[in-house]
């Protein structure tokens, strides 16, 4: 996974706003686990970073649009991205105190403390995908009995077999 690590000690104390449009980002991470996700609109994010003592506070948003497979039908449904987050970056004195990879660190004496941004930037992308995506409200999805797309069209399947009572009329019929 992509790391960009930032200083801290570079930040003015009001805060300052930063861009971070690198596709690597969320390109990386994409084809690390082979998900079907592809960019559409370039991903940027517009974080405006607040140094505190010890860290800093971060109020961001994410916005572009991404290809993803339709629930319904597998074909391709377009999302539009706008995500909105906050996190907050402190220094964990306690290193031993978990094992997940600490997004807060001093690099070096001269760099101060640096945080770690791309992490939050892909679980924020990822938590604004929707659960199950339509490439349109009304999607008609796939024949559960010969798989084709019925937005394309009907096909030859008996409408009567999406209904079970149906089904057992049908299979009396050619019991007799
Ligand atoms: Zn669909
Ligand atoms: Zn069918």
């Amino acid at each position: 996974m992509k790391q960009l690590w930032l200083a801290i000690k570079d930040l003015p104390p009001e805060g300052k706003e930063i861009i971070i449009n690198d596709q690597s980002v969320w390109q990386g991470p994409i084809d690390e686990f082979a998900l079907p996700y592809t960019i559409k609109e370039e991903l940027a994010a517009c974080i405006f970073l607040i140094p505190q003592e010890q860290g800093c506070i971060a109020h961001g948003s994410i916005t572009g649009a991404v290809a993803l497979p339709c629930n319904r039908c597998t074909q391709n449904a377009l999302v539009r991205i706008n995500q909105n987050f906050d996190e907050v970056f402190i220094l964990d004195e306690d290193l031993s105190s978990d094992d997940t990879e600490p997004n807060v660190r001093i690099a070096n004496e001269s760099t101060g403390i640096e945080i770690e941004i791309a992490g939050v930037l892909w679980e924020e992308f990822v938590i604004a995908l929707p659960v199950k995506p339509l490439c349109k409200e009304d999607c008609k999805g796939l024949c559960a009995e010969c798989g084709k797309d019925l937005n394309t069209g009907k096909c030859e399947c008996e409408d009567s077999t999406l209904d079970p009572r149906f089904a057992v009329l049908r299979n009396l019929k050619v019991n007799k």
